[in-house]
């Protein structure tokens, strides 16, 4: 495995199946144990409704902060070892799930591979994104593309999300 500089990334978690506040605290301390990993931030959970079939539970959502050494593609190889790890089966596309694991950001990137693409598409609209990433991350830019970026602030500013709320039952 090739050892890179350390970048910066955040991952999001989400699930809504086989006791999801567990799911997400299991998934936080695997990624705490990373080879050629740390974790440097998480912030509390979150609540929201699910994005398209409504006939399922709510989700609970989380993001972290890591600091690795591992490629974006082999930090994705192993957020999907993670996922299988939980018994996440694929079924419907946005149905139920126990865990989900997507990469937000990797340092400043802009990565459009087949199956990987950074900044994830899904955060400018997803308010179970936004919220947890804010917290830990006020400032955060997120680039655009051809060098430009958005706020986070101004993201979270103009989000019409308002199914996501802070879970408290920690
Ligand atoms: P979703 O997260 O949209 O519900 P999945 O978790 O099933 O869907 O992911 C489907 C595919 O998305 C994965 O096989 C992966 O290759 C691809 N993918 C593309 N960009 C990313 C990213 N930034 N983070 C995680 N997966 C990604
Ligand atoms: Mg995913």
């Amino acid at each position: 495995m090739m050892s890179n500089n350390p970048v910066i990334c955040y991952i999001s978690l989400g699930s809504n199946l086989d006791n999801p506040v567990k799911q997400l605290k299991q998934a936080i301390n695997e990624l705490s144990v990373l080879d050629n990993g740390m974790l440097l931030l998480q912030s509390g959970l979150y609540q929201s409704s699910p994005m398209g079939p409504q006939d399922q539970a709510d989700f609970i959502n989380a993001v972290v902060k890591l600091e690795t050494t591992l490629s974006a593609d082999e930090l994705l190889a192993q957020l999907q070892a993670i996922e299988q790890r939980h018994k996440r089966i694929r079924t419907q596309h946005w149905g139920p799930r126990t865990l989900d694991l997507d990469l937000l950001l990797y340092g400043n990137k802009t990565i459009n591979t087949g199956n990987l693409q950074v900044p994830h598409p899904g955060i400018p609209e997803r308010g179970f994104v936004l919220y947890p990433l804010y917290e830990i991350a006020p400032d955060l830019e997120i680039p655009t593309g051809e060098s430009g970026s958005a706020l986070l602030k101004e993201l979270v500013a103009k989000c019409k999300d308002k199914t996501t709320t802070k879970y408290s039952k920690n």
